[in-house]
């Protein structure tokens, strides 16, 4: 019996590899999307970003995204992928499964690193946000709480207060003050307080952001500021170019890693992590792989 050799596999059904998905199908390439469920993109309660939609989730998103790739013949299947490794094609392992494939496209995205506080989950993606580019005008004029634990989060909350709301809290979850920045937080009005939230408070509406000490800090809204991960263990048995933090992958133009065949789109990568921008890159990696595989 021959083994099924796909033209390409997707990994993850975010944006990202939908749109790649989409477009490798409707080129009536034999393709085959592995997902494991959930996903940063599940997570977006109400994307206002995305070209010609006002308003819509990411779950909605993924569904109509999963539907449209169905409709054009990519196979799509539940499950976990833990390696893939290169040898005359690629091999992509998921379960107590193997799949061979000429090309192979990684879209499966970050996870945010969330701090442990009470009725966190709760709050995210309607008043507890990740993401100054996807949901920073929703906190346009509130009274906003940030944390998190760096230099960089300092930096944050200045843009912050530049494009969206004058009245912040700073929350540092770190050891010591920032000295050098101490004057200028006080000269914008920016109350700066080193301490490790607890609990948001608050049932419909959120009322406050309670530290361990007991102290509280009335909002309306919170930034959450702690970096995040890849997705990226099932490729531990390959060798990339990653950037100089040893991070993330550098990838050609056409989002081609350095590795030939394999390419990686989405957050991943350099690129920005938004939705309409790992599904450009979908687009993009699907049209290299067309080409490729007409040469071949
Ligand atoms: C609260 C929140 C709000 C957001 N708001 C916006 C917004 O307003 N606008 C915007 O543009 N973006 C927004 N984003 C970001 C956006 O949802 C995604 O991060 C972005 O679309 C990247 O898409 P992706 O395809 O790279 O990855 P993802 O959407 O993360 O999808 C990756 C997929 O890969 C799967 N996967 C991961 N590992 C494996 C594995 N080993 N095997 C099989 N499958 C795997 C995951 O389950 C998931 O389904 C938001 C994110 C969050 C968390």
């Amino acid at each position: 019996m021959t083994e099924q050799i796909y033209d390409c596999i997707i990994i993850g059904a975010g944006p990202g590899g939908l749109q790649a998905a989409i477009y490798l199908g409707r080129y009536n390439r034999n393709a085959l999307l592995i997902d494991r469920g959930g996903g940063r993109t599940q997570h977006a309660k109400c994307i206002e970003n995305f070209l010609t939609q006002k308003a819509i989730s990411g779950k909605e998103i993924i569904e109509a995204g999963i539907e449209q790739a169905k409709s054009f013949n990519v196979k799509v299947e539940h499950g976990l992928v833990t390696k893939v490794l290169k040898n005359e094609f690629f091999e992509v392992y998921a379960g107590d499964k193997q799949y061979l494939s000429k090309f192979v496209i990684v879209s499966s995205g970050v996870y945010d690193n969330l701090p442990s506080i009470e009725n966190l989950h709760k709050f995210l993606g309607t008043s507890l946000f990740t993401c100054v580019d996807c949901d920073g005008y929703k906190t346009t004029n509130k009274k906003l709480v940030i944390i998190g634990n760096s230099i960089k989060t300092v930096h944050l909350t200045f843009a912050m207060r530049e494009m969206f709301t004058k009245d912040i809290t700073l929350v540092l979850y770190t050891d010591k003050a920032p000295e050098e920045y101490k004057e200028e937080l006080a000269d914008e009005n920016i109350p700066l307080i080193i301490g490790r939230p607890e609990r948001i408070i608050g049932n419909e509406k959120m009322e406050a952001l309670e530290l361990q000490d007991g102290r509280r800090i009335e909002c309306e809204v919170i930034m959450s500021h702690f970096g995040y991960k890849l997705n990226d263990g099932f490729l531990s048995d390959l060798n990339f170019k990653r950037d100089n933090k040893g991070f993330k992958y550098i990838t050609a133009h056409n989002y081609e890693s350095s590795l030939s065949g394999l390419y990686i789109v989405g957050p991943l990568n350099q690129g920005n992590d938004q939705a309409v921008i790992a599904a450009g890159e979908g687009a993009v990696a699907a049209i290299d792989i067309k080409k490729r595989l007409l040469e071949r």
